[in-house]
């Protein structure tokens, strides 16, 4: 896959999913922009791991709106154009129905659906009005195993995910007609921070033997499908949901 002079810009690009992305993208020749929302160092560690050059980090929280419309400004102005877009940044925080406060409750839905959902529409409107006037562009959208399976305590979260895969397939047919072209990737767990937890914990066994393969995906099996979606050739794929679960959840 060869995105030679493609501009990139990866949302939450500064660790994990997103961090094996803006690699693979630059060691495929693309320039990248990574977005973080507070981790200056785990941000500046990611732009020097990049080959080639002219990459930069752009620091907002996606969960405010003026935010992502200044975050486009910096990218547009650092790189003239953008190619493409993955809106890889997300939060998945422990709200069980039958344990946390009303007031809790309502807290971790809002700032769920502010970065997972409304983030990346956000994120979406902005860079559509850069790709149409370009006459190109693609969307890559990180969505979860979680939005088809459910998580039972984090149902923000699920929800969020599965809002995420309807936006994705409802923007492939609207931007279609526009040489837009709209892809997302649902993995089941992965080797990053935000599983840690529970890799690590008690559950961590059960969890990897949700899969034949005994394990949970690596952050660079998950760029892979990323940048196949986002590469030449896949133009008729638009609005596919690609599953990068190991088999621990077949649909059909
Ligand atoms: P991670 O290691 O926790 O990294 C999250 C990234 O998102 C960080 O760069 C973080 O920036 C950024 N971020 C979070 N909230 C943000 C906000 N409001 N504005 C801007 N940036 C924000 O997560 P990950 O595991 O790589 O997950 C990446 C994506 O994959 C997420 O959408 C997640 O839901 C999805 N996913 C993950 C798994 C898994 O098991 N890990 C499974 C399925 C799907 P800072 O560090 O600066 O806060």
């Amino acid at each position: 896959m060869d995105f030679t002079e493609k501009t990139v810009l990866i949302t939450g690009g500064s660790r994990g999913i997103g961090r094996a992305t803006a690699q693979a993208f630059a060691g495929s020749g693309a320039r990248v922009a990574i977005n973080f929302r507070s981790d200056h160092d785990a941000a500046r560690e990611t732009i020097e791991s990049l080959a080639g050059e002219g990459h930069f980090a752009v620091r907002a929280d996606l969960s405010h709106a003026q935010a992502v419309e200044q975050m486009f400004k910096v990218v547009i102005g650092e790189f003239g154009r953008l190619d493409i877009l993955i809106n890889n940044a997300g939060i998945f925080k422990l709200h069980p129905i039958t344990e946390v406060s009303y007031d809790e409750w309502q807290q971790v839905w809002r700032d769920t659906l502010d970065t997972n959902l409304i983030g990346a529409a956000n994120a979406c409107y902005c860079a559509v009005q850069h790709m149409i006037q370009a006459g190109s562009g693609r969307i890559i959208n990180v969505s979860s195993r979680g939005a088809f399976r459910g998580e039972p305590d984090q149902p923000a979260y699920g929800a969020s995910k599965a809002a995420m895969n309807a936006m994705g397939q409802s923007l492939a047919q609207a931007l279609a007609p526009h040489n837009v072209f709209v892809g997302t990737v649902a993995p089941g767990f992965v080797e990053t921070d935000m599983a840690k937890d529970w890799l690590e914990g008690d559950e961590g066994e059960q969890i990897r033997k949700q899969s034949p393969l005994h394990r949970v995906a690596r952050p660079e099996e998950v760029a892979r499908g990323i940048l196949f979606l986002a590469s030449e050739g896949t133009e008729f794929m638009t609005g596919a949901i690609l599953d990068i679960n190991g088999a621990s959840y077949l649909r059909s």
